[in-house]
């Protein structure tokens, strides 16, 4: 076997996919490589949490997209031939992930939930959500690199270990890319991000208006918690920012308490609460479909359930 490469743009992407990495190397029998900016944290420190080997990328010129490492990395993986490169899933890492692909004639699996590594068949064995979540897809490489990449937190960073020791090398510049970065403008942030929260009471389309959201806020406030919304509440009515839509176009969430009022329970919004602890619905319909995938349910109108809840959170 010959090596699992770590492809990161931050030192929290490179500890999340290290531990990814770190999971699956002992059974693969291999070393792990963490490709990492020069400026993303001391070399040392990746070494500590798995790396047995870390490639420095040169910093770029300001207009240079991260991207434009992707000739000196494609070179670098022609001569080493890893079995396997890890990306994290987010917009960049999908399409730096795609295009490293293209350049090697690779397979990819993006949106990958699950990566295990077979032994008695030799090959890498992942999952993915297909049909709008509804199902998993399971697949198995036939070629050699696999390049996979995992969504943000699907796995747990890795710990630094005392004692580690690996090798560090500096990788050259990249030739200048053709795209440039005219102008870089931070993302507007109007709301918490709730993929940290512990407990999110999610408003669904059972709220008749906006100024009624008032109740699941005094809701999600008494149980020390955050608000979270289906995609109807903030891509149609903009009742609340879409940072707060949880599903398969919005966040995974993973808190210890989910609470849905007003929430039918649809697959594509389900599909973002897989990681909840406990999942409790309010829901007026009985064969609300969000009853099948909850620990407690109540059936009944939520400006009626809610309130009492709250009296007696308050007790
Ligand atoms: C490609 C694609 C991606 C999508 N991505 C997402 C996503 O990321 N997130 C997401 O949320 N959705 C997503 N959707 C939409 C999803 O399919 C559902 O339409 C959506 O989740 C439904 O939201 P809802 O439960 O708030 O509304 P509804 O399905 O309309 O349900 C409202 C519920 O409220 C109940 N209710 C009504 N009044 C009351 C009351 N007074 N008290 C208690 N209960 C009441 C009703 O019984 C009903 O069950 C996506 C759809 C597609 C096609």
């Amino acid at each position: 076997m010959a090596g699992i490469w770590i492809i990161a743009e931050t030192r929290e992407q490179a500890f999340e996919l290290l531990g990814a990495g770190r999971s699956l190397a002992p059974d693969m029998g291999t070393a792990l490589t963490a490709i990492v900016r020069k400026g993303a944290g001391p070399p040392e420190e990746t070494i500590a949490r798995g790396a047995d080997e870390v490639f420095l990328l040169p910093e770029l010129p300001p207009d240079q997209p991260f991207g434009a490492h992707l000739p000196v990395i494609e070179q670098e993986a022609k001569t080493a031939s890893p079995d396997l490169i890890l990306f994290i899933s987010s917009a960049r890492g999908k399409e730096m992930a795609a295009r490293l692909a293209a350049r090697l004639g690779a397979g990819l699996c993006s949106g990958c939930t699950a990566l295990a590594f077979d032994k008695g068949s030799g090959s890498i064995r992942m999952e993915r959500l297909a049909y709008g979540g509804a199902a998993i897809q399971k697949l198995t490489a036939s070629t050699k690199p696999v390049i996979v990449a995992v969504p943000p937190r699907s796995f747990e960073p890795a710990q630094v270990v005392d004692g580690r020791q690996g090798k560090t090398r500096e990788l050259p510049s990249p030739p200048p890319s053709a795209v440039r970065i005219i102008e870089k403008k931070p993302k507007e942030k109007v709301a918490k991000d709730i993929t940290e929260a512990r407990v999110i009471v999610c408003a669904g389309r059972g709220f008749d208006k906006k100024e009624d959201l008032a109740l699941a806020r005094e809701l999600a406030d008494a149980l020390g918690g955050e608000l979270g919304a289906t995609r109807p509440l903030t891509e149609e009515m903009h009742w609340l920012s879409a940072d707060l839509c949880i599903g398969l176009s919005g966040v995974q969430v993973k808190p210890e308490l989910y609470m849905g009022l007003g929430v039918s329970g649809q697959i594509q919004h389900m599909t973002g609460v897989r990681g909840a602890k406990v999942v409790c619905a309010v829901n007026r319909d009985e064969n609300a479909p969000i009853f099948a995938l909850s620990d407690f349910g109540i059936v009944g109108s939520l400006y009626e359930v809610v309130p009492k809840i709250i009296e007696e959170l308050k007790k």
